[in-house]
């Protein structure tokens, strides 16, 4: 598991030794350094591995786990949560694959027509009608019960 950690910006004291930057092992000669993880680091230094952002301005938090560095948005778009299935409502986890409809998320065995349970192949048709994902059976039945059909057509 990767561990949440906080950053302090610390200025150099003048008279102070230089410290070594963990990340270049060249000496921090700056008015500021990073602390982090127990060691000290150049502002430049202390990056995210994914995208490079700088991690002292990235709301002070970063995510490691072994060598690996990371800001919480990366941490978040890899590790966290993808949100709630909308159809048995239980947290998928970021890794998962997903379907997607709008701006619903599902497991991929959730993504089913809720009323007849059948599976959706790729390029098949689906509906969102009241939040629920239908076939177009159900979805074409669902309207001629309310009589829109035929106008429909
Ligand atoms: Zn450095
Ligand atoms: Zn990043
Ligand atoms: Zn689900
Ligand atoms: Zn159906």
């Amino acid at each position: 598991m990767f561990k949440r950690k906080g950053i302090q910006m610390l200025s150099v004291q003048p008279d102070a030794k230089p410290k070594g930057c963990a990340g270049c092992n060249r000496k921090i000669k700056d008015r500021y350094l990073l602390k982090a993880l127990d060691k000290y680091w150049h502002e430049d230094c202390l990056k995210c591995a994914c995208c490079d952002c700088r991690l002292g301005e990235v709301g002070s938090t970063l995510y490691t786990k072994a060598n690996l560095i990371l800001c919480r948005r990366d941490y978040l778009r890899l590790f966290g949560v993808t949100g709630n299935c909308a159809a048995c409502s239980k947290l998928i986890p970021a890794f998962e694959m997903v379907m997607r409809a709008k701006d619903n998320v599902y497991h991929l065995d959730c993504f089913a027509c809720q009323l007849c349970n059948q599976r959706f192949c790729v390029g098949d048709k689906f509906f969102l009608k009241n939040n629920m994902i239908l076939c177009q059976t159900d979805y074409e039945e669902g309207l001629m019960k309310e009589g829109y059909v035929s106008q429909v057509r």
